[in-house]
């Protein structure tokens, strides 16, 4: 079989460089494009090559990357703009295949295993494409070349800004096996400390290991990953038509014996949450509004919709919405025969930062909780974790009770 060609291209400091590419005035200086930086409370987004070398990190809080570096240039993020260059790196990738699949607003894959013929090999592709965003965007990207995805996205991050990497089933014992294992695609802070406790530190290290041993400890991730270490992710590219962007996620469940409690109501609005915030991570989403069905016995069917304070991924807080709508909106006449709860108004996940981080702890307890439940989830399957709070929510409890 002929080796795959696949590109993985990361526009540099992305914010950053469009404020800079767009405003001369803050070239060589240290910049970071900040959530709500007339307040306090905001956090760094993106920072410039200088704002880094002082020491400002993304997700900072803006006090701390002021302390860090007085001189810092603090300027608002402005996502139109994000969005429309995006697009147009995208439209430059276009020009070499159709294959191109986002990740996030500053990442893509691109197959270009049947451009090689009209385009050259796949290096040479990937500084044609280097150069054309930097000619005609004033943006650079650092571009890695490979024969999978993961190895593809591990080069783009190994030479930046404006670079491109080779990874080839000849060299990539050397160039990715030395790399820390937690540089491989979706090995978390979890998974680092599972490996470490058996003593896994490098990407080598996870290639010589048995896979049953390492399917033991991790679960069916363990297979995954092994695999990648070795160079075998055979995970395809997506094309245009396969990644249509979803308008809505949405679970729906119909119960053979039918509901008659507010509490049933909760507990499965609770599971069907579950997987909409699980599905919203997995595709790097945010919902600003919620929609939920009901439908009874008579087969009445009640739809109603809500807009969030801000725009979430969270579990909890989509259920949140979902309950109020059920308790504000729901007249009981009938016991309930199905539920549908949808995440409505989907927007890229960096979107909504600005707003939701005014509160930075406890989005960030969020994350950490959201993160731990779909590894969970991954490892021991989706109904794996129960929502045990849930017993003792006073909202709930009284007619739980009477349940029972
Ligand atoms: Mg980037």
């Amino acid at each position: 079989v002929k080796d795959r060609v696949i590109l993985h291209s990361d526009l540099n400091s992305f914010y950053a460089s469009v404020e800079i590419m767009r405003n001369p005035a803050l070239r060589g200086k240290p910049v970071a494009v900040c959530g709500d930086s007339s307040r306090r409370c905001g956090i760094v987004l993106a920072k410039s090559q200088e704002a880094k070398m002082a020491g400002v990190r993304t997700a900072m809080a803006n006090w701390e990357a002021l302390r860090l570096c007085p001189q810092l240039i603090m300027v608002p993020p402005d996502f139109a703009q994000y969005k429309k260059y995006s697009r147009l790196t995208r439209l430059i990738y276009q020009r070499y295949t159709d294959q191109v699949e986002p990740f996030g607003m500053d990442e893509c894959w691109l197959d270009v295993t049947h451009s090689v013929g009209l385009f050259g090999s796949g290096e040479q592709i990937a500084q044609q494409i280097r150069k054309t965003v930097r000619e005609e965007l004033g943006l650079t990207v650092s571009i890695g070349v490979s024969f999978n995805k993961v190895f593809a996205k591990l080069g783009s991050d190994m030479k930046k800004p404006d670079a491109v990497t080779v990874i080839t089933p000849q060299n990539f014992r050397d160039k990715v096996w030395p790399l820390p294992a937690e540089a491989l695609l979706f090995v978390g802070a979890a998974t680092k400390r599972t490996l470490s406790r058996l003593a896994i530190h490098s990407i080598g290290d996870l290639a010589h290991c048995d896979p049953d041993f390492l399917v033991q400890s991790l679960g069916k991730s363990g297979r995954t990953l092994w695999l990648f270490a070795n160079g075998l992710d055979a995970s395809e590219v997506l094309t245009d038509q396969e990644i249509a962007p979803l308008q809505s996620i949405g679970h729906g469940m119909t119960y053979p014996a039918p509901l008659e409690q507010e509490s049933q109501v909760a507990q499965q609005l609770f599971c069907l949450a579950q997987d909409i915030g699980r599905r919203l991570r997995k595709h790097k989403l945010c919902a600003c509004g919620v929609q939920l069905a009901v439908k009874d016995e008579e087969f009445h069917i009640m739809q109603c919709q809500s807009r969030l304070h801000q725009p979430t991924q969270h579990a909890r807080t989509l259920f949140d919405a979902g309950m109020t709508l059920f308790q504000s909106r729901y007249l009981w006449r009938e016991p309930i025969r199905a539920l549908t709860l949808r995440a409505i108004e989907l927007i890229d996940e960096t979107e909504p930062v600005q707003q939701s981080l005014f509160d930075a702890c406890s989005t960030k307890s969020l994350r950490m909780l959201d993160a731990t439940i779909d590894g969970i989830c991954r490892r021991f399957g989706p109904d794996s974790l129960k929502p045990a709070s849930m017993l003792d929510d006073k909202r709930y409890s009284d007619e739980k009770r009477r349940l029972n």
